[in-house]
């Protein structure tokens, strides 16, 4: 409170100003700790205000600082629900445009909740799968199970394993073929939704793959057909050539004996690329069945190096094939006929993909729980970017010295599935420099053996 503000020195004036006030009465605006400002009363007069006008200003000043205090918080709950309600619209129309694209997709998008309801069913699915989403919209899935019968009941119950215990699942991914009763083939994948630990859904993807399957199964039918067709005129084009090759009919000139000795050599090579191509349609088509017997491995290799130094003398190649087998290699339950298709690919390879001069090694010895074979060449090698496809179908590498040779890029595919048939795995190592060459080696288990 004051009496004479020009006495005041708290009171700070500019020079020359003229104040209208003298005499003032100043109360701080309190709220808890909190100061929002000042309550002030002025008046022209001196000594305008007397001490017990004091609690009254000091009251009013209460008022104001609640009120101040109020507005302020209205203006921030006024700010955020406007916030929120911005949020929940953009968050409306995401929802709806998510869905949106759900619905126009030409995959089946199927949704289960956390207790396995389903909540989401588009338009694709009812199309694929034949049902109606209305029917099959909150839904348990166990009850609407029923309409695929059998073929549905592992993609199920990995649902229900994972919405029981969550944990469960390892990142894998399911994905599995439908065959349906009305004869549609359906692929599925399936995947789950967690947000913070917490499983809140399974999302599943429907795509009719019927065509594809029925062109696929056309294809390896055609291409049995056809490679079946071609063995008959090789075989009788082979027996000739070896009986007239045999003197049988007449006295061969040498350079009959070696045209003759070309013919025969690509009859050869024409009937393993027959064979490979029936090899792929017979394991497309499950046909492929192994033919266990007691399996004398050492002497299966030494036959493949013998019939590979025979046939580089014949091509007139200068090339050394090495057989090195541990000592007393216990006999294998395999298939011979398989395992010599093995050994004889990784060989060839070797051979091919080797110029005159190399060496072919083949090693037989035991490790750990299986029987390691390894052929190694010092030839051109296999460059990184060729190695992540070399075991796949039909791929082909492009240096000059395998595009000159007669190939089907299924060798080494049909060696990794007869390997993994038998039980064993397959791999190489090459440091892809030219004259260091590769090494091939894969593994057979000796524990069948013993079954
Ligand atoms: P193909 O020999 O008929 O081409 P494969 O499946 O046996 O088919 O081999 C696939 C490719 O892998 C070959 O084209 C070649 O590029 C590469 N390859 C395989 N073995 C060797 C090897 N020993 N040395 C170098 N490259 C090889």
């Amino acid at each position: 409170m004051v009496d004479n503000l020009a006495e005041d020195g708290r009171w700070t004036i500019q020079e020359g100003e003229q104040v209208p006030f003298s005499s003032l009465v100043a109360v701080p605006l309190v709220l808890g700790e909190e100061i929002l400002g000042a309550l002030l009363l002025l008046n022209e007069k001196r000594s305008a205000f007397i001490v017990e006008q004091l609690s009254l200003v000091e009251a009013t000043a209460r008022q104001f600082s609640i009120t101040l205090n109020n507005s302020e918080l209205f203006s921030l709950i006024r700010d955020q629900a406007e916030n929120l309600g911005g949020m929940l619209r953009t968050q409306q129309m995401e929802a709806s445009r998510s869905r949106a694209i759900l619905e126009s997709v030409a995959d089946g998008v199927l949704v289960t909740d956390a207790t396995n309801r389903i909540t989401l069913c588009n338009v694709s699915t009812e199309r694929i799968l034949e049902i109606k989403a209305d029917k099959a919209l909150n839904q348990p899935l166990d009850e609407f199970a029923g309409v695929f019968e059998k073929a549905s009941r592992t993609w199920i119950q990995t649902i229900q394993k994972w919405s029981k215990d969550p944990r469960s699942y390892q990142g894998e991914t399911f994905a599995e073929r439908l065959e349906l009763d009305n004869g549609k083939v359906v692929a599925v994948t399936l995947a789950p939704v967690f947000f913070r630990n917490e499983f809140l859904a399974t999302v599943s993807i429907f795509r009719d793959i019927t065509h594809e399957v029925q062109v696929d199964r056309l294809k390896s039918e055609f291409i049995a057909n056809v490679s079946h067709e071609l063995r008959t005129p090789m075989t009788s084009i082979k027996g000739y050539v070896e009986v007239m090759l045999m003197g049988v009919t007449g006295q061969l000139n040498a350079q009959q004996e070696r045209f003759l000795k070309i013919i025969k050599s690509n009859t050869e090579r024409l009937n393993v690329l027959v064979n490979d191509i029936l090899d792929v349609s017979r394991i497309e088509s499950g046909r492929l069945i192994l033919d266990y017997q007691e399996t004398d491995v050492s002497r299966l290799a030494g036959m493949v190096v013998d019939e590979f130094h025979r046939r580089s003398q014949d091509d007139g190649r200068q090339m050394e094939f090495s057989l090195d087998a541990e000592p007393d290699l216990p006999h294998m339950m395999a298939d011979p006929v398989r395992l010599r298709q093995i050994l004889s690919s990784l060989v060839s390879n070797g051979y091919n993909y080797t110029p005159n001069g190399g060496h072919v090694t083949v090693k037989l010895h035991l490790a750990g729980a299986a029987l390691q074979v390894d052929v190694k060449d010092d030839g051109i090698g296999i460059t990184e970017k060729d190695g992540r496809r070399i075991f796949e179908r039909f791929f082909r590498g492009d240096d000059p010295m395998v595009l000159q040779t007669a190939g089907t890029g299924l060798g080494l595919a049909i060696s990794k599935i007869l390997v993994e048939m038998h039980g064993g795995q397959i791999w190489f190592e090459s440091k892809g420099v030219h004259g260091e060459g590769s090494k091939f080696s894969f593994t057979i288990p000796v524990a069948k053996a013993e079954e």
